[in-house]
């Protein structure tokens, strides 16, 4: 008897979360595994975090928690919307989540019905795509490419937009290709949101503190569209705070509401020791993070010039997050032995049996002639990582 839902059967495994438990498979049989696939910080929390969470426990925070979060944590995040990204989103307008994955989700359910059209500029993060078909919408892909450090432009985001169009969701800085916008190139792309108020636009805003080229703009700071622009963040990957989930959102009432109404039959509010932790963090200048951002550049410019050494590969010049995209079609059709190279996939599978380093293919992305690479790692992995890379490339025929 199958007792599975057509809707679960319809799902797709998160293929970060697959690399990761395959490079983990092999290394629990001994082999020597380096792991690229998951994005997630190898630093350790910040000391003056994990005070706050120590104290919460011994304050006795061990009840359930307000659906939305704590009121002094609602304020610590509109404090930090307006400070760093200069968003006005009042307390009322903002839920706090277990992850900025679970942010995303609420208010993908909060919105899109059936048939609802989502736009996703490709490459997109792997879980956009799972979450809008869950939720029954279309996802319209809009394509990119190298060449234009996978930017989409104005007439292109024109000519995605339907009467049908409920959602424009993307990732700034992007996961998977580093890609980070300007703001002008941000204020330009508001211009045709302006012309069609139906579309809600979803700015992931997740690497927000793993930047690397100019200031940081958020969309939502544009004021004729601030009133439909939902901004995501989270202490994930800024903070080094994978495993506590927490996220958030900031967004138009009547969403902030919705998602409220989700959280409260799904989940309830968020962990209160990682919300009394989230306050001292968000309230910190967020030049306690220059240190990590500094370590993720230095290892972004390591990873680049290695990588240039790698025959038929091309990069970009990522300006946040801490990924490489490469393209590397140039290697389908390879062999090695018996072993065929198809796709993205087999090439990634290759690499994880025959070079032992755990990458994620580029299909899970919406780009299937890539893969990536995460640079979340030391600069000794790394540059053993791309040496492995190379050699195992080498030996494709
Ligand atoms: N958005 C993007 C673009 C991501 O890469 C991730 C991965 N962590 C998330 C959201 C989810 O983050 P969290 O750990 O807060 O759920
Ligand atoms: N967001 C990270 C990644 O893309 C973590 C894994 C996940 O949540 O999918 O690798």
């Amino acid at each position: 008897m199958n007792f599975l839902s057509n809707r679960v059967e319809k799902l797709a495994e998160s293929e970060t979360l697959a690399m990761a438990r395959l490079g983990n498979e092999l290394k629990e049989k001994g082999v020597n595994v380096i792991n690229m696939s998951i994005g997630e910080p190898d630093f350790a929390t910040p000391d003056f975090v994990k005070l706050a969470a120590k104290e919460a426990i011994d304050k006795n925070f061990s009840y359930y928690t307000p659906v939305p979060g704590y009121k002094d944590l609602l304020e610590a995040i509109s404090h930090k919307f307006k400070r760093d990204n200069n968003l006005n989103y009042k307390p009322s307008q903002i839920v706090a989540s277990t992850g900025a994955k679970h942010s995303i989700i609420n208010v993908v359910m909060a919105t899109v019905n059936p048939g609802d059209e989502v736009i996703l500029p490709a490459p997109y993060w792997v879980s956009y795509s799972e979450m809008v078909m869950l939720n029954e919408g279309v996802v319209v892909t809009m394509e990119t490419d190298i060449k234009s450090d996978f930017k989409i432009t104005p007439a292109q985001l024109e000519k995605a937009i339907t009467p049908k169009t409920k959602m424009f969701l993307f990732s700034n800085p992007c996961n998977p290709t580093g890609t980070m916008y300007t703001e002008k190139e941000l204020r330009a792309l508001a211009e045709v949101f302006k012309k069609n108020p139906h579309v809600l636009i979803v700015s992931d805003e997740i690497y927000e503190h793993i930047s690397f080229e100019g200031k940081m703009f958020s969309i939502g700071s544009i004021p004729e569209i601030a009133d439909r622009t939902v901004t995501v963040n989270g202490l994930s990957k800024g903070f080094a705070m994978t495993g506590w989930r927490l996220g958030y959102i900031g967004a138009p009432e009547a969403v902030a509401k919705a998602c409220v109404k989700i959280q409260g039959q799904f989940t309830s509010g968020a962990n209160s020791i990682t919300q009394k932790a989230a306050i001292v963090a968000l309230k910190a200048d967020p030049a306690v993070v220059k240190p990590m951002q500094e370590a993720f550049l230095r290892r972004r410019d390591l990873l680049i010039s290695l990588m240039k050494e790698v025959p038929h590969t091309t990069i970009n010049n990522p300006g946040g997050a801490f990924y490489l995209f490469p393209e590397i079609s140039h290697y389908f059709g390879k062999r090695h032995g018996e072993n065929v190279i198809n796709n993205a996939k087999d090439l990634c599978m290759y690499l994880l049996n025959q070079g032992h380093v755990a990458l994620t293919p580029g299909g899970a992305f919406g780009a299937p002639n890539y893969i990536r690479l995460s640079y979340a790692t030391s600069e000794d992995i790394i540059r053993d990582a791309v040496a492995r890379i190379k050699k195992a490339l080498s030996e494709l025929q």
